[in-house]
């Protein structure tokens, strides 16, 4: 058998009823042993309160607005059965007339006791269940209009009354036997052994339908609402907010405790105790498959399930200096509030034991105090406890899930998240077992801290994980390009950046729950010391949901042999560094192999002409079925600097290097830029990517400098040397200007060989034109035969080369 309930939200109005009946009887169709209960129509709940405050205030408005609800029962009767029978009428104006009676007592009295006012709310429930159970015997489908007074018996807390088991149990099975057949339950009421109504709390008929589950032994419980089931967050304050296929029972209750109003708290007990499914279904999408609730619980690949909040609650902080090492105070303050019925929503202790923060509802925040002033009166005295301070207006937030037991960084990422969006965090406390951490914020900060800490954990964008190597200028300026185009990132790519790791020669840190891109310095200076090369290989492990990916931005062949093992761990690489695209062809081959074995991918575009989109163009052309003919390429802006600095009449080769060691445009040692090798590195670079298995060594590398410069011991000698030759390099110039043509230190691929050399080049060459650094990359291609493919611009730098990097991140 199942329990099927509608919440108030589902009887709003005729058609919503009829759209009920429809689901009712299609289940009937499957399985004839169905018991439905059902909520008050929306809002009718609301309204009986407003209504009975009034009459209590002695405010006449109260019989208009009893009036209207009056009314609005008979025209959704009438609506759904066109013709009610007499005894219809007269069923409901019995009702109505108690009801007005009861609210002319309490106008009368000017007195509203939990008693009566558990009576007074009952109605929506009497009313509901009798006119939808006629309208499905009208319908054709005979129901029995059932009232849970008669059924349930629960004590006397009016308001939130507690079910007697035994006794219910009792009752229902004797009832269940004597009346066969689909019953319309009444949700939400009960009764005293003596017959007094009451009421199961706001929200109870969910419990309604749970407890009558567990007594007869359901195979499924369902709860149908107006939402697709039980969402990530409350859809009302998150709109990404998504619906979870599956719950275990302990996450439901976690939620549901926390304020997540699609499920009322106590629901799930009677369900677990029995180990019944709970299934919440939409009653405006009854084709959708809702999210179970059951005992085992399967992870949905986020490490929490979601997030819920209990807006406008008070903070009561117990402290004070002579609390330290004394044991016993919380459980004090526990017990005298228990005492007192007042039940407390979060609890936190500061690890110094310094203080206490107690969250409960504001309705009984001044008796807590005075309750818990008056258990330490002794303490206050004495200054070992100080006044209990009282902060209103605050509201708990919620992170829920069972993965963030064994998921480390949680917290970190959650007060990271709240970090980032300015949202104060007032009070924390984790649950013993791990299910939630709760965060205690303003209540005007409550939706900005639900959405935060969504994005944070659950955005539909997709996750990428960042490690990032190397914090030398371009790092530097990589990772403040990237803070300060997160934002846009996420909204125009849809991708949600979480920087997890940072390191460098001296420092590492990772931390898999997020790390502010304003704080990666701090936390790497006192990060882990003297990290080994395969420092973040070995961290991986733990690494979170989504993409990760490894962006290499040091010159480390070390680091650069790290990548296969990145690639296997479906990380995939960023390199700005050359080492592993030009080593040796074997390596790279096995490299490129890996990568793609693992579907991950490494992107290297800074390699050659750093920001300028060079590799990228090559690949373009290749892949649409170009063929180059030739790439000649001006690959090195330290070259290009030097020889646009050197003029004639101007200062001699030895002192125009000199300077530009001195502005800081070389290496510390100019002869590694002058040496040819890193420009041939470029070069070989695009060798390969067009096909040719090539190493370093088969380029051809026209050397600028004579040989004794490189044996030149110190750079002091090096300088004295190169003086020698000033005048060599002079006369070369001249005789290049003199022809009408310009110096150009350039490489060049054709025929499967590649070179670099020192060229006179016309004037209307390409690189003749080159200014300041600028690098150039012309490619001769079948389709660009006649007319070359030029790419020119910056060929050096942090800026371009870091934003070159940050376009390799986020291109598809
Ligand atoms: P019913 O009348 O069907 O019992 P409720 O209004 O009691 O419906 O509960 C459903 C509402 O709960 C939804 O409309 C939604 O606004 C709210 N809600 C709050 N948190 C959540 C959540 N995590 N998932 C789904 N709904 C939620
Ligand atoms: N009608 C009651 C309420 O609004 C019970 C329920 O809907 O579950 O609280
Ligand atoms: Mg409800």
């Amino acid at each position: 058998m199942k329990v099927i309930k509608f919440g108030g939200t589902s009887v709003g109005s005729s058609e919503n009823i009829q759209k009920v009946a429809n689901i009712i009887s299609k289940q009937a169709k499957k399985d004839p042993d169905i018991s439905v209960v059902v909520s008050a129509f929306t809002g009718v709940t609301n309204q009986l309160i407003k209504i009975s405050e009034l009459a209590q205030k002695r405010e006449y408005t109260y019989i208009k607005l009893m009036s209207d609800c009056e009314k609005r029962h008979y025209r959704i009767l009438k609506e759904l059965i066109p013709n009610p029978s007499d005894e219809m009428f007269k069923h409901l104006q019995n009702e109505f007339e108690e009801l007005n009676d009861v609210l002319h007592g309490v106008y009368l009295l000017k007195e509203l006791t939990g008693r009566s006012s558990d009576l007074i709310l009952g109605f929506g429930e009497r009313l509901s269940a009798y006119i939808i159970s006629r309208f499905l015997d009208s319908s054709g489908i005979p129901s029995q209009f059932t009232d849970t007074r008669k059924l349930i018996v629960t004590d006397d807390s009016h308001g939130h009354a507690n079910i007697d088991y035994q006794k219910s149990a009792r009752k229902i099975r004797r009832y269940y036997t004597n009346y066969p057949g689909i019953k319309i339950v009444t949700g939400f009421i009960a009764a005293t052994s003596s017959g007094i109504s009451t009421t199961l709390g706001r929200g109870g008929s969910d419990l309604t339908a749970s407890f009558l589950g567990a007594v007869l032994k359901a195979d499924e419980i369902q709860i149908w609402t107006d939402v697709d089931g039980v969402m990530s967050a409350d859809p009302g304050k998150v709109p990404d907010a998504f619906c979870l296929k599956t719950l275990s029972y302990e996450e439901a209750m976690e939620l549901s405790h926390f304020g997540a109003k699609v499920l009322h708290p106590p629901t799930i007990q009677p369900a677990l105790e029995k180990g019944i499914p709970i299934r919440i279904l939409n009653t405006f999408n009854p084709d959708f498959e809702g999210t179970l609730v059951q005992k085992e619980f399967t992870s949905n690949g986020y490490p929490a399930k979601g997030i819920t909040s209990i807006s406008n609650v008070s903070l009561l902080t117990i402290q004070g200096s002579g609390m330290v090492g004394v044991t016993g105070i919380s459980a004090r303050a526990f017990t005298t509030l228990a005492k007192y019925g007042i039940s407390i929503i979060l609890i936190s202790q500061a690890s110094s034991e310094h203080s206490i923060c107690l969250a409960v509802k504001p309705e009984s925040a001044l008796s807590a105090k005075k309750a818990i002033e008056k258990e330490f009166l002794l303490e206050i005295k004495t200054h070992i406890v100080d006044k209990v301070i009282v902060e209103n207006n605050l509201s708990v937030v919620a992170l829920v899930g069972e993965s963030m037991r064994k998921t480390p960084g949680i917290s970190g990422r959650l007060f990271h998240a709240l970090a980032e969006r300015n949202v104060n965090v007032v009070a924390i406390a984790q649950g013993s077992s791990e299910l939630n951490i709760s965060v205690v914020v303003d209540q005007n900060d409550e939706k900005k801290a639900l959405r935060a800490i969504h994005d944070a954990f659950f955005s539909c964008a997709e996750r990428l994980n960042l490690i990032v190597c190397g914090t030398g200028l371009i790092g530097r300026e990589f990772l403040h390009q990237l803070s300060e185009n997160q934002a846009q990132i996420l909204e125009n790519k849809n991708l949600n950046l979480q920087l997890i790791g940072v390191g460098n020669i001296d420092n590492a840190v990772f931390n898999p729950g997020g790390i502010s891109f304003s704080e990666w310095e701090t936390l790497l200076v006192s990060g882990d010391k003297n990290p080994e090369p395969d420092y973040f290989l070995k961290k991986i492990k733990h690494l979170p949901g989504g993409k990760s990916i490894f962006v290499d931005i040091t010159a480390s062949p070390e680091i650069s042999e790290t990548y296969t093992d990145f690639f296997k761990a479906g990380v995939s690489v960023i390199a700005a560094n050359k080492m592993a695209n030009t080593g040796d062809y074997e390596a790279f081959k096995t490299l490129r192999k890996t990568c793609r074995e693992h579907a991950v991918f490494f992107r290297y575009e800074t390699n050659v002409g750093a920001g300028l989109p060079v590799i990228r163009t090559l690949k373009s052309l290749l892949d649409t079925g170009d063929k180059i003919l030739k790439i000649e390429a001006v690959l090195s802006g330290t070259i290009s600097y030097i020889f646009n600095s050197f003029k004639t009449g101007g200062l001699p080769f030895s002192r125009v290097i000199h300077e530009a060691q001195e502005k800081g445009f070389t290496e510390p040692d100019p002869r590694n830029d002058l040496n040819g090798l890193d420009f041939a590195r470029k070069l070989l670079l695009l060798m390969r990517e067009c096909g040719e298995g090539v190493n370093l060594t088969d380029i051809r590398i026209e050397p600028i400098l004579p040989k004794e410069c490189f044996s030149a011991h110190s750079l002091e000698d090096f300088y004295t040397i190169l003086e020698t030759h000033d005048h060599d390099f002079h006369k070369i110039l001249d005789e290049t200007v003199q022809s009408g043509k310009v110096l150009r230190y350039m490489g060049t691929y054709e025929n499967g060989k590649g070179r670099i050399e020192l060229k006179k080049l016309p004037a209307d060459h390409p690189f003749s034109g080159l200014k300041g650094s600028d690098n150039c990359i012309v490619f001769t291609t079948e389709r660009y035969r006649e007319n070359p493919l030029v790419i020119q611009g910056p060929g050096a730098g942090a800026k371009v080369t870091a934003a070159g990097l940050v376009s390799d991140l986020i291109s598809e």
